[in-house]
């Protein structure tokens, strides 16, 4: 399929369906399973943006990257309306416990993405006043390398939490595992 300037472009593709039983007139599948199809495909995220990577970030949402292909051009600068946060650039140690007073707003079911050497490790930033991770005050479950990573990895990271999203149990939120991750960060 090319455009209107001749540019080859890949077909759009329909969201497959999970797994489940077909027959005439019906499909039947678990309700993890339909949730988690919707979860996946409906990701808002809240752009914590302090520095360069939020610029990486700019440039993934507009048209040559389109990151609404993923059904995410809904940002979100709510967190009661956002699942999923997305940190880009340097934390100051004095800009951590808003960081987590976001995290902690948000509703479950919720997920982080650490975008760039800065939000992930402190990046360059060896100093006494940057947060040397973002894991050091909220759980992370993707980073992604780089300074500043390039459109294609940010994809590349945001296809990852949907997978997760996908494959998340329902029961997951409300396991003993998650309840010691959240006590590990005093977080009720
Ligand atoms: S990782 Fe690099 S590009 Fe990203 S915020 Fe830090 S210095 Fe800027």
């Amino acid at each position: 399929m090319s455009d209107e300037r001749g540019i080859e472009r890949p077909k759009p593709t329909i969201v497959q369906p999970p797994d489940g039983h077909a027959g005439s007139g019906f499909f039947a599948t678990k309700v993890d399973e339909a949730i988690g199809l919707a979860r996946k495909n409906s990701l808002w995220p809240l752009p914590f943006a302090t520095s360069c990577c939020g610029i990486e970030f700019m440039s993934t949402m507009s048209s040559h990257y389109d990151l609404s292909r993923f059904g995410m051009e809904r940002l979100s600068f709510s967190p009661r309306q956002s699942d999923l946060l997305m940190v880009m650039g340097t934390i100051a140690k004095k800009m951590a416990p808003v960081l987590r007073e976001v995290y902690m707003q948000m509703a479950e079911p919720k997920w982080v993405l650490s975008m760039g050497a800065c939000a992930s490790t402190g990046g360059i930033f060896d100093t006494y006043s940057v947060l040397q991770g973002i894991d050091r005050v909220i759980p992370v479950d993707v980073y992604i390398p780089g300074c500043p990573p390039r459109p294609e990895q940010v994809i590349d990271g945001i296809l990852k939490i949907q997978e997760l999203a996908a494959n998340e149990s329902l029961r997951r939120r409300y396991s003993k595992e998650y309840a010691d991750l959240l006590t590990k960060y005093a977080i009720d």
